[in-house]
């Protein structure tokens, strides 16, 4: 064991504070990674603050969070084929799954039937818990480690480990493109690096946020039109029109207005975690055998290959870096949406 030193939430709903913990020794198929920055997702603060008690076990204090790791090899274990000292490379929601299942298998790792160990607030298969990208360093099997681009800068590429990745497999999956109009509600972390893959794949994309004080923005990031949702304007004149819904909102939204947006056999994609349930009328669906879906962050493999996509594309994610002694400031400004889009931590202030 060694030491690493982070910030932790000690118990639900409390201020992180600095906290020391034990890593493992690395292993023979271990990559070491000195930490340079790691993004603040929304789902850091619900876990934090224990907000999934309902559908998840109960979450692990003390919690390190942070699951958008960019960093630099500082060591390698004696197995390891894939990385080298120096590399950039990130870690994403998990740091390892069963291996064995068919979804493990088939490259779909966040799906594991059987175990997927989760960058923090989980146990690893020996039941140790496991601490985020909060922290200076973190050791990690290489084949649960990503290679970033090496063109573009590791602070923009952060988020890209889940926002990115969280985007980028709905779309795929469900063939956003040319000729396709997609919309992504909510301009936020995800929302943000939605549009710009989605405009990047080749689709029409439309953003619906609650008001148009984002608007310049969106059409920066390539949004085609923008609209607010506050305007019940919006939901009649976009009714019928859209093929792909992809929701990231984080609150609780009339889904079935929504829904009323799609094309006949449109899709809604949900990839928001509103605490409580939403109910959902069958008319919604039936009446234009519309489908309601939903979509968690992406394998291995799929996340290797937005990476690469956004390397090509030039895709990054517009990110305001903070110190980390800054941390609690910034989960009050995310909850106010008061960011532009996405917070890291740059872990030199640690
Ligand atoms: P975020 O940066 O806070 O963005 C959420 C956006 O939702 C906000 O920017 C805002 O956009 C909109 N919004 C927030 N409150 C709203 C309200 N009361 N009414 C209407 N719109 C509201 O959060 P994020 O990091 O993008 O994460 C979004 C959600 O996705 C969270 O619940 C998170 O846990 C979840 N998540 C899921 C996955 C997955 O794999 N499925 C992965 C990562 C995160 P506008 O200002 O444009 O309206
Ligand atoms: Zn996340
Ligand atoms: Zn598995």
């Amino acid at each position: 064991m060694s030491k690493s030193k982070g910030y932790a939430a000690l118990t639900a709903k409390a201020a992180l504070v600095p906290y020391t913990f034990d890593r493992r020794e690395p292993r023979t198929h271990d990559v070491v990674i000195e930490i340079k920055y790691c993004g603040i997702c929304h789902t850091d603060i619900h876990q934090a603050r224990n907000e999934w008690n309902a559908y998840l076990e109960e979450s692990i204090f003390p919690m390190v969070p942070g699951h958008e790791i960019a960093g630099v090899v500082t060591a390698v274990g004696g197995g390891v084929t894939k990385y080298k000292v120096g590399d950039k490379v990130g870690v994403g929601c998990f740091v390892d799954s069963c291996r064995a299942c068919p979804e493990c298998r088939s490259g779909l790792e966040q799906y594991c039937t059987v175990h997927t160990v989760w960058t923090y607030n989980a146990r690893d298969h020996e039941g140790v818990p496991t601490y985020g990208g909060y922290s200076d360093r973190i050791v990690v099997d290489e084949n649960y480690v990503l290679r970033l681009p090496q063109a573009l800068p590791l602070d923009a590429c952060a988020p890209l480990l889940c926002a990115g990745i969280t985007l980028y497999s709905p779309l795929r999956h469900w063939q956003a493109g040319p000729g396709k109009k997609v919309a992504v509600v909510g301009l936020g972390g995800l929302g943000h690096v939605g549009v710009k893959l989605a405009h990047a794949l080749g689709a029409e994309v439309t953003v619906l946020s609650h008001s148009l004080k984002k608007q310049a923005d969106g059409k920066r990031l390539g949004a085609d039109q923008f609209y607010a949702t506050s305007d019940p304007e919006t939901f009649s004149r976009l009714k019928g029109s859209l093929d792909l819904i992809i929701n990231t909102v984080s609150a609780q939204i009339d889904w079935n207005q929504y829904l009323a947006l799609l094309k006949v056999g449109g899709t809604m994609v949900l990839v928001g975690l509103p605490e409580k349930n939403i109910p959902v009328g069958a008319f919604a669906l039936t009446g234009g055998r519309r489908s309601l879906a939903g979509s968690q962050i992406g394998g291995i493999r799929e996340t290797q290959e937005m990476l690469d996509f956004c390397g090509k594309h030039g895709i990054t994610c517009d990110v305001e870096a903070i110190p980390i002694q800054k941390i609690n400031e910034a989960f009050e400004r995310v909850l106010k949406s008061d960011v532009r889009y996405r917070f890291v931590i740059d872990m030199a202030s640690l």
